[in-house]
């Protein structure tokens, strides 16, 4: 690999793969996985991402919005798709896409029964949502006679799944918590089941709840964070490989003396002789502006380069005082030695947010396979 001459997000699918199949090695057989595609795959692309998770067999996909799933029908994705938190507005749509929908309340289930009978559908996979904790979306434990007295009513749609989520399936400190969760989703599903007369899938962990809750394995796992390399717990991210690494270049480098500063609102002042590198990187590519001012750091022929004062649209501005380097080299925002975990911690924040935050504009590479 040439290093970096612009900024680019660099994917390794060798070890998407290796993340899957340490993922499925952790539940059973004939357990389903079902990956967590949503926003843009965790900023990995979706349609690529998919693309190849397909080709290693996963069952199921899962996006957050309708306007996903499609994008990931009009790149071919054939495999069955959960829409997460559907809008009524685009029921018709999500129904045109094969998408199939979690439906969490009254409302969007009355709804979404009304739009599957006026196109003369039968038997259209829903999947019922109920909250057990969370508190954010679902039915609640006593929704269940009104969940079953509307699905009675229709012939159009058939309940392909009964889910939750968990609140803190990465917090061990929450155990206790996260148990009486999966006892109040038993109890109500298997409410559910006697009602329906047949057993759809259950299913109710995330990553983190695949790995700390094999109690809660259910018919179905739903992975995001793990599949990109990140395990919530300093253990299992030495079990999986953060396969994304943010590489960028050095534009410029300028020597400045004590008292000068840099950048917008002269937010650093040097406090002597200081050479300073300007990357091609800024907030408006996912970096935010938590990470100036000394929070965050980059790498530049493997020793630390602090970024200093506020952060700018288009590039930040680091400390090379104590770095040999020179203009056109390669710079490493994170890889797999300072993952994207480290460096959000930084600035208080999660892989999760960083990831999702790195802009379209970011070219995508991708290495370990070809299509
Ligand atoms: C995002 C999401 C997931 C995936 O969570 P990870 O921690 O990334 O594995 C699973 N289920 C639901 C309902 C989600 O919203």
């Amino acid at each position: 690999m040439p290093d970096a001459q612009e900024t680019v997000l660099e994917i390794n699918l060798n070890a998407l793969k290796d993340n899957f199949e340490y993922l499925k090695s952790r539940i059973p057989k004939e357990t389903r996985f079902l990956a967590v595609v949503k926003a843009f795959a965790y900023g990995h692309d979706a349609i690529k991402t998919a693309q190849f998770l397909e080709q290693l067999g996963v069952d199921y996909f899962a996006v957050a919005y309708t306007s996903e799933g499609l994008a990931l029908r009009k790149a071919g994705i054939k495999t069955p798709i959960l829409v997460l938190h559907p809008q009524v507005v685009n029921f018709s749509n999500l129904i045109e896409g094969c998408l199939e929908p979690s439906l969490y309340n009254a409302n969007v289930l009355r709804q979404f029964i009304a739009v599957a009978e006026q196109k003369s559908l039968h038997n259209y996979p829903i999947h019922v949502k109920f909250n057990t904790g969370l508190n954010r979306l679902g039915f609640w434990e006593n929704d269940v006679d009104l969940v079953l007295n509307e699905l009675s009513k229709t012939k159009a749609v058939q309940v392909k799944s009964i889910f939750s989520h968990l609140a803190a399936s990465e917090d061990l400190d929450e155990k206790s918590f996260s148990e009486q969760q999966i006892a109040s989703f038993k109890k109500t599903a298997n409410a559910m089941i006697e009602g329906l007369g047949f057993k759809p899938i259950l299913h109710m962990c995330n990553t983190s709840g695949l790995l700390n809750f094999p109690q809660a394995h259910f018919d179905m796992v739903r992975s995001g964070i793990g599949l990109f390399g990140f395990g919530n717990s300093k253990k299992e991210n030495k079990n999986l490989k953060p396969i994304a690494s943010l590489k960028s270049v050095i534009s410029q480098i300028h020597q400045i003396e004590n008292g000068e500063s840099v950048g917008y609102n002269r937010a650093y002042s040097a406090k002597g002789f200081t050479q300073t590198a300007t990357i091609p990187i800024g907030h408006a590519d996912g970096i935010g502006r938590q990470y100036g001012n000394g929070k965050g750091f980059v790498t530049i022929g493997g020793k630390k380069a602090p970024i200093i004062g506020n952060v700018c649209m288009d590039m930040i501005m680091v400390d090379i005082t104590d770095v040999a380097c020179k203009e056109g080299d390669e710079v490493i925002i994170f890889d797999r030695d300072n993952t994207a975990e480290n460096f959000a911690g930084t600035a208080n924040t999660i892989s999760y947010e960083l990831l999702t935050a790195i802009s379209p504009r970011v070219k995508r590479i991708y290495i370990g396979d070809s299509f």
